[in-house]
């Protein structure tokens, strides 16, 4: 099967607490493999645009208000099927409903401070992993 890939973020609940080397060895356990990475704060107006499809939501404030409380991680994850692969392996928003031994089951406090995002389509993959990295951050081209 051909590998693809897909755009994840450890949230800053999750990296702030010092889990990022255990979620990467999570998914690299499970087949990943990281091609670009990076540890960055964002800005309030980039998390409000990373977000904005949630713009007019209940969250949406809170939302960026977490994603711009500490440094994240964003990371570009290759494997084949990745988007599938990776929602699978994270579990649900909630972690509370989301599958035994997945990362936010593992890992996450809330359905707000839920450790990690991770893209649902490979259109939006493509677009979130231009929103943090170029073509020559990651390896192998
Ligand atoms: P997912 O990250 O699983 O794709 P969504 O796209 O629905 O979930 O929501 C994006 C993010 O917004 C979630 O990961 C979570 O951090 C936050 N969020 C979603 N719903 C809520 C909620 N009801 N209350 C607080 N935060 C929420």
């Amino acid at each position: 099967m051909t590998t693809s890939r897909t755009l994840t973020i450890i949230k800053p609940d999750a990296f702030g607490a010092g889990k990022a080397g255990k979620i990467i060895a999570h998914l690299e356990q499970d087949g990943f493999q990281v091609v670009a990475a990076r540890v960055m704060r964002l800005t309030t107006a980039q998390a409000g645009e990373f977000y904005a499809v949630h713009n007019g939501r209940p969250f949406y404030a809170e939302l960026v208000e977490f994603m711009t409380s500490g440094d994240c991680m964003p990371m570009i994850l290759e494997k084949a099927s990745a988007v599938v692969a990776l929602r699978e392996a994270i579990g649900a928003t909630d972690p509370a409903e989301a599958a035994a031994g997945t990362v936010r089951k593992l890992y996450a406090e809330s359905k707000g401070r839920n450790a990690i995002h991770a893209s649902d389509s490979d259109q939006n993959a493509a677009r979130e992993s231009r929103f943090f990295f170029a073509e020559t951050d990651c390896i192998r081209g």
